[in-house]
């Protein structure tokens, strides 16, 4: 039985997997709990890259946990922090996927990098779908919400056919990804991230000696375009200018 949208009465995204139902015409997501959906407000970021980027754009659900953090002087975590300051630095737990190296790799890679995100509530709804969406996508911003498959039969934009032989599948899934990691699950894999951000720094195998609480956490979507040459972002090319350096 599909659910239905409180706010604006449309159906809810979200297969039997997702831990939170999105609606794309009115921009709330819904999360189930004991006392029934209870919605709320999700945060899009803005595409800030600044290269011509080809390909579909899709919009990846991450959860940005606020986290106090105590940890060794020269912890990554108190690197990133330090760079940070006097802003906050953010745990960053994908949400899109309940696999490991998905989980390893971006939550690391965001987590990392801390970019700067230009955030607006809601979703970008056909109503008031942005040009920037039009100047990335390959295949114009018109599709909106019902583009689905992308991936494997979405044409980089040619020259580098390189990479050839392992065929990665594309994203299932169309604008929107679904959220398959709730709120709860979220703070758990936030002490997974926090290890693998230690441990992808460590020169050597210890042990990390922390106390990680989380403050609160908010769901953003943030742009993407598939692409298997990308191999630390788990195939993903994030459209945000602190990605613009990194080889792919
Ligand atoms: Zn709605």
């Amino acid at each position: 039985m599909p659910l239905i949208c409180r706010n604006c009465g449309l159906g809810l995204q979200g297969g039997d997997d997702a831990a939170v139902f999105v609606c794309l015409n009115c921009g709330t997501a819904h999360e189930v709990l004991e006392k029934g959906l209870v919605a709320f407000s999700p945060l899009t970021a803005a595409i800030t890259t600044e290269l011509a980027v080809a390909g579909v754009t899709h919009y990846l659900a991450v959860w940005r946990m606020a986290v106090t953090v105590t940890a060794a002087a020269d912890s990554a975590w108190e690197r990133i922090r330090k760079a940070t300051a006097p802003g906050p630095a953010y745990l960053y737990v994908p949400a899109f996927s309940l696999m490991r190296a998905v989980m390893q790799r971006l939550g690391v890679s965001l987590t990392e990098v801390q970019p700067a995100l230009e955030l607006d509530r809601g979703l970008l709804g056909s109503g008031d779908r942005r040009p920037t969406l039009t100047e990335v996508g390959a295949g114009g911003g018109a599709g909106g919400a019902g583009r689905a498959g992308g991936g494997a039969g979405d044409n980089r934009s040619g020259g580098d056919g390189a990479l050839g032989a392992a065929v990665a599948p594309g994203p299932d899934f169309g604008t929107y990804s679904p959220v398959v990691v709730g709120r709860q699950d979220a703070r758990t894999l936030g002490h997974f991230v926090y290890l693998a951000v230690e441990s992808h720094e460590a020169r050597e195998v210890r042990s990390v000696d922390y106390r990680l609480e989380t403050l609160g956490e908010e769901l953003l979507f943030i742009p993407a375009v598939w692409d298997p040459r990308y191999i630390h972002e788990s195939n993903w090319r994030l459209l945000l200018r602190e990605f613009d350096g990194l080889v792919a």
